[in-house]
């Protein structure tokens, strides 16, 4: 088997060489032959420095580097697209994602699987962060068609004809958890336990899980749209129903038309609600305005062995 690693790296100055360590310690003993690909996600560290470094001592990896941060998705496709070999796998570049379960990993895909998917069991993670995943989880499935399973990551050993498959996908916005369980494929899980970053910070925020979270659901269907044509017409049945309501009050037991409280009510409420569902249409349409301009998903500004004059600006 012919094992490709892509690891997406964005700042990671402190892992990169303890990464190096470790997978030329473990990647022998699982394929008779490998190759890392690395890559730089436009750092502002000396990540990029290090890679050069790090490659030219060490021709097993070599690495890519992008024009500016697009993103992990972006750099995850960026490795995909690059990697050769009959298997790839795709890992973290602060070990969060234990290289020595690529050995069992790989021993899956030999029995025939296609997808190999290590599933992370939550401990030592803040809880408040915990029961955010959890909800998000729960939501992403009551929303979406695709199974996404709470703890399946982007830790993942692909073989060829999945990864051929993901490269088919070329949208814009790419949910790759999505993805991976979109294509389909017999698909093997394996568990792992959660372990800590090594060095370094995470870089999610609050504010990029939210977005993430919409992401996911925006990307794969339309239900929310849908979800908006219901709570209209329930509205509009509970307003007829009350204007009957009043109608009635007044015409039989001549009451005086109340009006001041229910008026303001009706207007701020409806006025939110025709906000909101403004927005969710707005985010489809956003994500047409950008499938339609078919930009690159990224851009390369160089590579091992290709310097910025000739490096290939791959799509
Ligand atoms: N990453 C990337 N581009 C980004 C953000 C992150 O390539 O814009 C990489 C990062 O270097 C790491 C992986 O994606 O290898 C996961 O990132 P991180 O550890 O920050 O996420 P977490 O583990 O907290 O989900
Ligand atoms: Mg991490």
């Amino acid at each position: 088997m012919r094992l490709a690693v892509v690891i997406p790296c964005f700042n990671e100055e402190r892992n990169l060489w303890r990464l190096h360590e470790r997978l030329s310690e473990v990647l022998p003993g699982i394929a008779d032959e490998f190759e890392v690909l690395l890559v730089d996600d436009g750092s502002t560290d000396r990540t990029l420095a290090i890679l050069r470094e790090l490659t030219e001592s060490d021709p097993r990896f070599r690495y890519l580097s992008l024009s500016r941060n697009f993103g992990k998705e972006s750099a995850m496709l960026a490795g995909l697209s690059a990697a050769e070999g009959d298997a790839v796998a795709i890992l973290d570049a602060d070990m969060q994602h234990p290289p020595e379960l690529l050995g069992s990993m790989a021993e899956l895909l030999k029995q025939g699987y296609q997808q190999v998917v290590a599933r992370r069991t939550r401990t030592g993670e803040p809880r408040l962060r915990t029961f955010g995943t959890r909800m998000f989880y729960r939501l992403i499935n009551r929303l979406v068609e695709v199974d996404v399973p709470d703890g399946f990551g982007d830790f993942r050993l692909l073989s060829r004809p999945a990864v051929d498959a993901l490269l088919n996908l070329r949208e814009y916005n790419r949910f790759s958890k999505g993805l991976f369980s979109w294509i389909g494929f017999d698909t093997a899980v394996v568990d792992y336990e959660n372990v800590q970053r090594e060095g370094g910070a995470s870089s999610w925020t609050f504010r990029k899980l939210l977005d993430y979270g919409i992401d996911g659901v925006v990307s794969f269907n339309n239900k929310p749209l849908r979800l908006a044509i219901y709570v209209g017409a329930v509205c509009a049945l509970l307003a007829f129903g009350y204007a009957g309501w009043v109608l009635i009050s007044a015409l039989v037991q001549a009451n005086p038309v109340p009006g001041y409280v229910t008026i303001i009510c009706g207007v701020v409420g409806f006025g939110g609600l025709q906000l909101l569902v403004m927005g969710v249409i707005g985010e489809y349409l956003g994500r047409i305005y950008f499938e339609t301009k078919r930009r690159p998903h990224y851009l390369v500004k160089e590579a091992s062995g290709l310097r910025p004059a000739t490096a290939p600006a791959f799509e």
